[in-house]
C-alpha cells in the first residue's frame, strides 16, 4: 500500500459538507493514500469554535503542509475577516493557480484550455481601509491603498513563468493595467518584463494585456490565450470570469501555491442559496482534488480522476443543474465512483 499522506480537510461552509464528502468519496474510491485531519474554519469555526480560523486548524496545516478546503462563508461589509485571506497570509500562499478548460462540448466555448495565475498576497487584498469623517458622516470617504512589490511580484511571475514551461505551455500574458495605475501595476508588468528578459525568453511566449481589454477578448475568443499571469484584484475578477466561459463556477478548480503549504478548493464560495438541497455541483473541487493528486506527484490517480469526471459529464450524461443536467449531488456523485472503481474490471 501507498505511504500514507497526512492532509488537513477542511469542508468548510455552505455547500462545503456536501461537496467535500463527495470528493472524499472519489478520492477514496481511487485509493488515494490521504490521511485526513479534520478541521473548522469560516463560519462554521466561529459556531463551534468561537473562531473563523482555530489555532487547532492553523497546526493542522502546518504539521500537513497539504490541505482539502471547501468554501468559508466571509460577511461583507463588516464582522470578520475572510479566513481564506488570512490563510493564504499565514501560510504565504503567493500563488493562486486557477486552470480553467472545456469539459462539456458544445457549450458556450469548445477547446478552451487556460490557467489563471493571481498573485494572492499583496495589492488591493492587502486590507488597508479606512473611512473619513466629514461632518457628521463616519463614511464620507472610503479609502484603499494597494501594495505591490517587485520582490512580491518576481517570486509570483517566477512560479507562473516555470509552471507555464513545465505543463508544456506556449505563452503568457501578463495582465495589468499600468496605463492607469502606473505605479501599482506598472511594477508588475515592469518585472515581468525583465524576469522574461532575464530568464524566460525563448523558452516561452510573453505578450501583455491591459485588464480591461483583455477582458473583451476573453469574452470573445478565450482560445487565443494560454496562461494569464495578474495582479490579486485582477486575478480574482478573471478568474470567475474564465469560469463562466465553461460552464460557471461549478468547474472552476483551485491551487493555492505557497512556501510553507499548498492548499486546494474550488474557485466558488459556499453557495447559501442551494445549501443542504443536494444541488451542489462538486466538480470544481474534485478537479481541485486532481491537482492536489498532481501536487503530491500522484499523476496517474490525478488523470483517473479527470478521466472518470469527463466520463460521467459526457458519456453518461449526468450532469448536475448548473449544468443543464437533473442529478443530485448525490447521483453525479455514485455515477463517478462507478466509473472509478470500474476502471479496474
Ligand atoms: P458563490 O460562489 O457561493 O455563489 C455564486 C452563485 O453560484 C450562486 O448562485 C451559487 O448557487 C452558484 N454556485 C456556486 N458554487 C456552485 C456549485 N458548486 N454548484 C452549483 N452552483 C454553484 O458566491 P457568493 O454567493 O458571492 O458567496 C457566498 C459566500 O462564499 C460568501 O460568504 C463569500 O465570501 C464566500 N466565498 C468563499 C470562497 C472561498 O472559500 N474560496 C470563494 C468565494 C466566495
Amino acid at each position: 500500500m501507498a505511504q500514507r499522506i497526512p492532509a488537513t480537510l477542511i469542508p468548510g461552509d455552505g455547500i462545503g459538507h456536501e461537496i467535500v464528502e463527495a470528493t472524499v468519496a472519489a478520492l477514496d474510491a481511487l485509493g488515494a493514500p490521504f490521511e485526513w485531519d479534520r478541521q473548522v474554519a469560516g463560519l462554521e469555526g466561529v459556531k463551534t469554535a468561537n473562531d473563523p480560523l482555530p489555532p487547532a486548524t492553523l497546526a493542522s496545516i502546518r504539521r500537513t503542509r497539504l490541505a482539502l478546503k471547501g468554501p468559508l462563508e466571509t460577511p461583507s461589509g463588516g464582522g470578520y475577516r475572510s479566513s481564506n485571506v488570512r490563510l493564504r497570509e499565514e501560510f504565504k500562499l503567493y500563488a493562486n493557480v486557477r486552470p480553467v478548460r472545456t469539459l462539456i462540448p458544445g457549450g458556450r466555448f469548445d477547446n478552451v484550455d487556460l490557467i489563471v495565475v493571481r498573485e494572492n498576497l499583496e495589492g488591493l487584498y492587502v486590507g488597508h481601509e479606512l473611512y473619513v469623517q466629514i461632518d457628521d458622516d463616519p463614511h464620507a470617504v472610503a479609502m484603499a491603498t494597494g501594495i505591490n512589490t517587485r520582490a512580491g511580484s518576481r517570486r509570483l511571475l517566477d512560479y507562473a513563468f516555470a509552471h507555464a514551461i513545465a505543463l508544456g505551455r506556449k505563452k503568457v500574458t501578463i495582465v495589468h493595467k499600468a496605463n492607469i495605475m502606473k505605479a501599482l501595476t506598472g511594477i508588475f508588468l515592469e518585472t515581468a518584463q525583465n524576469l522574461y528578459q532575464q530568464k524566460y525568453q525563448g523558452r516561452v511566449v510573453m505578450d501583455t494585456a491591459i485588464v480591461d481589454a483583455c477582458a473583451m477578448k476573453l469574452v470573445l475568443n478565450p482560445q487565443q490565450f494560454d496562461v494569464l499571469v495578474t495582479t490579486n484584484l485582477f486575478g480574482d475578477i478573471l478568474s470567475d470570469l474564465v469560469a463562466g466561459l465553461v460552464g460557471g463556477l461549478g468547474m472552476a478548480p483551485g491551487a493555492n501555491i505557497g512556501a510553507d503549504a499548498a492548499i486546494f478548493e474550488a474557485v466558488h464560495g459556499s453557495a447559501p442559496d442551494i445549501a443542504g438541497k443536494g444541488l451542489a455541483n462538486p466538480v470544481a473541487l474534485m478537479l481541485a482534488a486532481a491537482t492536489m493528486l498532481d501536487h503530491v506527484k500522484l499523476c496517474a490517480e490525478a488523470t483517473q480522476l479527470r478521466s472518470g469526471i469527463d466520463a460521467t459529464l459526457n458519456v453518461d450524461k449526468v450532469r448536475t443543474r448548473d449544468l443543464g443536467g437533473s442529478a443530485s449531488t448525490g447521483q453525479f456523485t455514485q455515477a463517478l465512483l462507478a466509473r472509478l472503481r470500474g476502471r479496474d474490471s
